[in-house]
């Protein structure tokens, strides 16, 4: 998509990468991962001059969520989440932020999407990839040359594991599956620090080593 831009907005204690994707010519875009300081968000898309049409969630967890109540309201947007991940988003045990001192919660999704489904959003047409591993509903989104990867895939890293839900062979064959399987130029966009291309992780990351090569 020609006209698509992409900000970053990092968000809340854990800065999550809340991602404002939008096309420069219709002015729609979406939301993903508006995890906490929702005016930082209102601010950007002020800024930015776009409509929000939806609100895409990578994956449930507390810090990925914390500000979809107050966007969801504001701006009257359907929720999108991966299938399997529901449960998460009413409890805060299950989406791990009681784990951590707090108590979140979102309002639930509206629609629930699978592998390969195609979410049209205003224009904006977003494949799916069910990634499991990190959480059970993680999926990653596809547009362009550029995916919407979540906590599955870091610049250098990989998501983590060891919190209810995950499952390190699960990730491994997700990213092997999903991620390794496109191009190099093609551009990651994590739930956590810099942005980076498959072709770069392919080569540079350690959790990675030895993985399928296009
Ligand atoms: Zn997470």
């Amino acid at each position: 998509m020609n006209n698509m831009q992409i900000e970053t907005i990092v968000v809340g204690p854990f800065e999550v990468n809340c991602y404002l994707i939008f096309d420069a010519v219709s002015k729609n875009g979406v939301i993903i991962d508006p995890g906490g300081d929702d005016y930082k968000i209102a601010e950007g898309i002020d800024r930015l001059g776009f409509t929000p049409r939806a609100i895409l969630l990578t994956h449930g967890h507390g810090d990925h969520i914390a500000a979809v109540e107050s966007l969801k309201g504001k701006f009257n947007l359907p929720l999108y989440v991966g299938q399997g991940e529901e449960p998460l988003l009413a409890s805060p045990s299950a989406n791990i932020s009681s784990f951590f001192g707090f108590e979140i919660t979102c309002p639930p999704a509206d629609f629930s999407v699978g592998d390969s489904q195609v979410v049209d959003i205003a224009g904006l047409k977003f494949t799916v990839f069910a990634t499991p591993g990190h959480s059970p509903g993680s999926v990653c989104y596809f547009i362009g040359n550029s995916l919407f990867c979540g906590d599955v895939l870091f610049n250098g890293s990989i998501g983590r594991t060891d919190l209810p839900g995950g499952n390190y062979q699960q990730l491994i064959d997700s990213i092997d599956k999903y991620i390794l399987s496109l191009p190099d130029d093609i551009i990651c966009y994590p739930g956590h620090g810099p942005i980076t291309t498959v072709g770069s992780e392919r080569k540079n990351n350690p959790f990675l080593a030895g993985r399928r090569f296009v």
